[in-house]
């Protein structure tokens, strides 16, 4: 199956409860080449302090079966595609991720005007995809956001957190990534390292998902659509 789970959170998220060693070593258990470390920006309640995004780089370090791609699942700050880390620091991340939760700046803010902010950041050359822009908090122009990913080159998240009850619309959310050819990524969202990689989740929708797109089957692929350097020891033979 897929070989890279995008989006993960540490215990640095302040409501996941996993270390970065435990996700990595489930991910090995699972067959993945890499996960990415995708806690929340710091615009999201216990989010982490810009100094955690500013040392992420220390992740390359790891070596294990799984490799770490250092990353964030920012948030919007404001009505024009504004985030709230510096883009210095956006700059050093691998895996630049933007999705929508009902708090900070979204919090208040109409269905129409966070879909326009969140079009707006997907143009930000650093943003490299959306994470869950199908969820149940806020109805998102979920077609105009899959329209806009081919051209700004940024990936849809199918999320396996949130996939109950939303069955009906990720159906016709994976028809619009076929039909607007839009880069595709399937991520488990974990916040507890029982659930990286936990393709299962995807079984009932499997038929709709457009293989091609999906840009995290490999790790090599990955790399390509985030135009990341390789991992310094992915694929090594680990010797203690
Ligand atoms: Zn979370
Ligand atoms: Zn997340």
């Amino acid at each position: 199956m897929w070989r890279v789970d995008l989006h993960t959170h540490s215990v640095a998220s302040g409501h996941a409860y996993s270390t970065v060693a435990e996700l990595a070593e489930a991910g090995a258990a699972t067959g993945l080449e890499a996960i990415g470390i995708t806690d929340h920006g710091p615009g999201l309640p216990q989010g982490p302090h810009v100094f955690h995004f500013s040392n992420l780089y220390r992740l390359r370090e790891w070596r294990g079966a799984c490799a770490l791609l250092p990353g964030v699942e920012e948030d919007l700050a404001g009505p024009e595609g504004e985030l709230y880390l510096p883009e210095e620091v956006l700059k050093q991340l691998d895996i630049v991720l933007v999705g929508v939760h009902p708090y900070g700046w979204a919090e208040k803010e109409t269905a129409a005007r966070v879909t326009r902010s969140l079009l707006k950041a997907m143009e930000n050359p650093l943003v490299k995809g959306v994470t869950h822009p199908v969820n149940t908090w806020l109805r998102l122009d979920v077609k105009e956001i899959v329209k806009a990913a081919k051209d700004t080159h940024t990936a849809v998240e199918l999320n396996l957190s949130k996939v109950a009850g939303l069955e009906s619309e990720l159906r016709q959310f994976l028809e619009w990534v076929e039909d607007y050819e839009a880069p595709l990524m399937v991520n488990s969202d974990a916040h507890i390292a029982a659930e990286v990689g936990c393709w299962g989740r995807a079984a009932e929708l499997l038929p709709m998902i457009p293989m091609a797109r999906v840009i995290n089957r490999s790790l090599a692929a990955v790399c390509d659509f985030f135009g990341c350097q390789m991992p310094r020891y992915a694929n090594e033979e680990v010797s203690v």
